[in-house]
């Protein structure tokens, strides 16, 4: 119902289902019945996808936003007429970016990945709204979009701290944790989405989830080292204060 609610994802996931391009139509600028003005999000949504079209050698005129009201019929025709006209000169998607059509589907599905950790890395400029449309575009620079995907992280979890608990685990969006009752948890590095939920949740006397930039992520932990042998069942030895979470 409002255009606010098109994410980064329907666009990308247009483009990955052979769109040759995309159109976004929201109300008027400044004429919203809500006091959430969702257009502007969608505004500043879509010029973020065009630096990431960019980036990954897509044309972004692929991709138009344009607002009107319910009574603009003769103003919508002639706006889809234009952009059809212009989607048809562009031609099929890739080929006039001379990006081959499996590749360009591994980059959207790499990017399509990403769009949690994209939008938490942006989430304070997603929420910016100007009142001077031209403002938007100063907004992303393709320098900052290349430091984005540069600057990716992993987590990973460390054995030593590992205790068990299952909060990551429960925590993770993507079921990218596996784990059980006195089994140190392992991150899944191909389901991971680099949102780093678990390195929030994980509670602060374990500290057992480690950011890593710039360097390999380490081997996983093998199977028959993932036990965890408690102190307290350790003859003498003190309790490990451990949550109780499974
Ligand atoms: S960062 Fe952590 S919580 Fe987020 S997807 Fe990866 S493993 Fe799951
Ligand atoms: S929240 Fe921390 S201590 Fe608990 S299972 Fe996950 S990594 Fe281990």
């Amino acid at each position: 119902m409002c255009s606010g609610r098109v994410d980064l994802k329907f666009i990308l996931r247009a483009f990955l289902n052979g769109q040759d391009g995309v159109f976004v139509g929201g109300c008027r600028l400044g004429e919203c019945n809500y006091t959430t003005h969702g257009n502007y999000d969608a505004l500043n949504m879509t010029h973020l996808c065009k630096k990431i079209m960019e980036y990954i050698g897509l044309d972004p005129e692929r991709l138009r936003i344009e607002f009107m009201s319910g009574a603009d019929g003769i103003l919508m025709a002639k706006i889809t007429d234009s952009f059809t006209s212009q989607v048809k000169e562009l031609g099929p998607l890739g080929k006039k970016e001379g990006i081959q059509r499996k590749k360009l589907k591994s980059k959207l599905e790499k990017v399509i990945k990403l769009i949690p950790y994209i939008k938490l890395s942006k989430n304070e400029k997603l929420g910016k709204h100007f009142d001077n449309k031209e403002e938007y575009n100063e907004l992303y620079t393709i320098e900052e979009i290349e430091n984005l995907f540069n600057e990716i992280p992993s987590y990973y979890i460390d054995r030593e701290k590992c205790q068990a608990c299952g909060i990551c685990k429960r925590k993770c969006p993507v079921d990218a944790i596996d784990g059980k009752k006195d089994l140190v948890h392992i991150i899944d590095q191909e389901k991971c989405i680099r949102c780093g939920t678990c390195f929030e949740a994980c509670p602060s006397r374990f500290a057992a989830v480690t950011k890593i930039l710039g360097r390999p992520v380490p081997s996983p932990v093998p199977e028959e080292e993932r036990i965890i042998v408690r102190k307290s069942k350790e003859k003498g030895a003190k309790t490990i204060e451990c949550s109780k979470e499974y």
